[in-house]
């Protein structure tokens, strides 16, 4: 069965690998010479409390801009990075960036979880627990304010394995979500054994919320599922305010999207944290008194 599912995965992608191998090549070659000439970065996306308003986290995204190839997004580089192998290094400085950057937020008083978002081919490292051990050793960070994203592709290659890893992760004390949650291949039975904390909804889902009848329907299935697990859920890609209701009154905890704000540097994220709660994010009823 897991063949199978592999052969399905690489027909998926198979145009996309045909697109054109050059342009490729040439990604990979200027990604490989940018990391040690210090051009990525990384932006933090705040997530929010869904009725209280307040920010209580940050995605981590790599921006890479290049002399050559301009602002180049991730939809463009990661895929040939986890292609090629450099994920591996470019996944190693996106988790020493963000809990270096996490542990200063944490010195400065802020209560603040940072997430990365972590590939298949970076998990199977056979040292990835220990690079994540030693990066929050070293930075002194508390290890709950530190959150893995991993895809449901993770979870179905070697389960085994993937539980062992999962469970040595969860012993650190680090916080581990499911990314895009319902757009992978994956049993749902992964969400009983392993040590998930949070589900991600994909924006795809909330896109078409509220009017969509069949975002609203898995919107509603993903966040009870959620709530009967026990497990916290999260959507991304929240554009609107009629988005965000639609989510507070389903039971979603928390938000990330471009209604708030999207993926800024880091000294402009501290300013978003300025900004009090705002009375757009607070839940109604219409009119009634603030908490
Ligand atoms: P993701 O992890 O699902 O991240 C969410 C993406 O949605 C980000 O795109 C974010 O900028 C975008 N987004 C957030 N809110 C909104 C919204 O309201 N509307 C719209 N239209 N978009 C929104 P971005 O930064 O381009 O990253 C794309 C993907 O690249 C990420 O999807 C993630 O899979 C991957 N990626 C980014 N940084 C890293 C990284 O450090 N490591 C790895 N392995 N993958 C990364
Ligand atoms: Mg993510
Ligand atoms: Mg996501
Ligand atoms: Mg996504």
């Amino acid at each position: 069965r897991v063949k199978e599912r592999g052969r399905a995965s690489f027909r998926f992608y198979q145009p996309q690998m045909n697109v054109d191998l050059l342009a490729r090549m040439k990604i990979d070659h200027a990604m490989r010479q940018a990391l040690p000439r210090g051009r990525f970065r990384l932006h933090y996306q705040p997530q929010l409390d869904m009725r209280g308003g307040k920010v209580i986290g940050a995605e981590a995204l790599l921006r890479w801009s290049d002399d050559d190839l301009g602002e180049v997004s991730p939809g463009q580089f990661i895929p040939v990075a986890e292609e090629s192998g450099f994920i591996v290094a470019l996944g190693d400085w996106v988790l020493a960036e963000a809990v270096r950057q996490a542990a200063v937020w944490h010195a400065q008083g802020r209560e603040l979880s940072v997430s990365i978002n972590v590939s298949a081919l970076q998990f199977q490292q056979a040292n990835f627990v220990e690079r994540v051990a030693t990066a929050v050793a070293v930075s002194g960070l508390p290890p709950q304010r530190l959150e893995l994203e991993l895809t449901e592709s993770i979870l179905v290659q070697d389960a085994d394995e993937a539980m062992l890893r999962l469970q040595a992760l969860a012993a650190l004390g680090v916080r581990l979500s499911i990314d895009d949650f319902g757009t992978g291949y994956s049993s749902l039975g992964y969400l009983k054994r392993f040590p998930i904390e949070k589900l991600k909804i994909d924006r795809s889902f909330v896109k078409g919320l509220p009017d969509d009848e069949s975002d609203v329907g898995i919107v509603t299935a993903i966040v009870k599922l959620a709530k009967a697990l026990r497990l916290q859920v999260i959507a991304e890609g929240v554009e609107t305010e009629a988005q965000r209701r639609f989510l507070v009154d389903a039971g979603c905890d928390e938000f990330q999207g471009f209604l708030f704000s999207p993926a800024v540097a880091s000294t402009a994220f501290e300013a978003l944290l300025a900004v009090p709660a705002r009375p757009l994010l607070l839940p109604e009823p219409a009119g009634a008194a603030l908490p």
